[in-house]
């Protein structure tokens, strides 16, 4: 067990607070990593909203994790001491989905990385003999120190900056993943990206790199626009000036075959559906609040459409977070230009500069 610092949260709302807890020795399957830096996702903020509510409180977030092995667990092969990794989502590796390699829909999901324990129950914190809660996405890295699983945990080369590497374990993942792992679209066609925040332009970058033609991007932030057209879009439409599915039927002559929806909001998923031409597919990767429903005309959808989910870019980490960072290597996915770094003791205001859009991908280093 050792002393280290991370951020507290202590209830629905509350501030992050850096206090020193104690963090256990990791476990059998277990690592122990030394943070570098660590990315700012919406999952934080929206936790940090329900914490005491919906999630357990007091909590130790953060789920964008990327520094050096510095202890490993009993059994543990797939990394050593020294080791530059990423951290990322937890799963079991044993139910049906995962077998089926499919593990960001993992049957034991929220038990793993929401539920703020480990999967016999312990914490992998406690301060002064008070256990803390943690684990969460399986590494809770808004700290000096995380404890991780062998399985979320992913070896990366050591040429590239570490303190960058973070996002690539859920928001960066999310947004390159729902094109090149679930939507797949053909070369050559055409995507709308609805919201380009941290996750959509990582769509759009990733749309590029795969050979998408038209690639419009839809917000309402001339700034976001502006980049997005720097990392990838042929076109981009603020929506703040009138309907973007007119405009976009305008634009590509009646309609896309691939849409992705990157903002939760229901009115601008609608638009997402509604743009797909005959056999489009709309991705959902935005999260609205819960028991939201979506309206949509059926009629519509006969038409040999498709809307469907997309959880952390249905990415097998250890085989696809080393893929973005080659193409990042090569040029052809520079996710560096969304990120700004903050020290750790300024998470809040890394926090407020999220949320008011200020900066796609906070990144705070240790
Ligand atoms: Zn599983
Ligand atoms: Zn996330």
């Amino acid at each position: 067990m050792q002393d280290v610092k991370v951020a507290v949260v202590r209830g629905a709302g509350a501030p992050f607070q850096i206090e020193s807890v104690q963090m256990d020795d990791p476990r059998t399957g277990e690592v122990l990593v030394k943070v570098s830096a660590v990315g700012v996702c919406h999952t934080d903020m929206f936790a940090q909203g329900l914490a005491g509510l919906g999630f357990p409180a007091p909590i130790v977030l953060g789920h964008e994790g990327a520094g050096v092995v510095a202890k490993v667990g009993a059994g543990v092969t797939k990394v050593a001491v020294g080791d530059h990794v990423v951290l990322t989502f937890a799963s079991c590796g044993q139910c049906l989905n995962c077998q089926d390699g499919a593990p960001t829909y993992c049957n034991n999901f929220g038990a793993l990385n929401l539920a703020g324990v480990r999967a016999d129950g312990s914490t992998t914190m406690q301060q002064n003999g008070t256990p803390l809660h943690g684990s969460f996405f399986g590494q809770s890295s808004f700290g000096t120190y995380a404890i991780a699983n062998e399985r979320n945990v992913v070896k990366v080369p050591k040429d590239v900056p570490i303190e960058l590497l973070g996002p690539l374990g859920c928001g960066i993942q999310t947004g390159a993943g729902s094109i090149m792992n679930a939507l797949r679209p053909e070369i050559g066609s055409t995507l709308a990206v609805f919201g380009t925040g941290a996750v959509g332009m990582a769509a759009i970058m990733a749309a590029r790199a795969v050979g998408c033609g038209m690639i419009i991007g839809v917000d309402v932030k001339p700034n976001r626009l502006a980049l997005a057209l720097e990392l990838g879009a042929t076109h981009v439409i603020n929506a703040a000036d009138g309907d973007p599915v007119e405009a976009i039927r305008e634009l590509t002559g009646g309609g896309v075959r691939y849409s992705l929806e990157a903002t939760g909001i229901i009115k601008v998923m609608r638009q997402a559906v509604d743009v797909l031409l005959p056999r489009g597919v709309c991705g959902v990767v935005g999260s609205p609040p819960p028991q939201t429903e979506l309206p949509l005309d059926p009629n519509h959808l006969l038409f040999g459409r498709t809307v469907r989910g997309i959880i952390e870019g249905e990415s097998v980490p250890d085989v696809f977070i080393p893929i973005l960072i080659e193409l990042y290597k090569q040029g052809r996915f520079p996710f560096d230009k969304l990120i700004r770094q903050f020290p750790f003791e300024q998470i809040n205001e890394a926090i407020h500069a999220s949320e008011s859009g200020e900066v796609l991908k906070p990144v705070l280093v240790m």
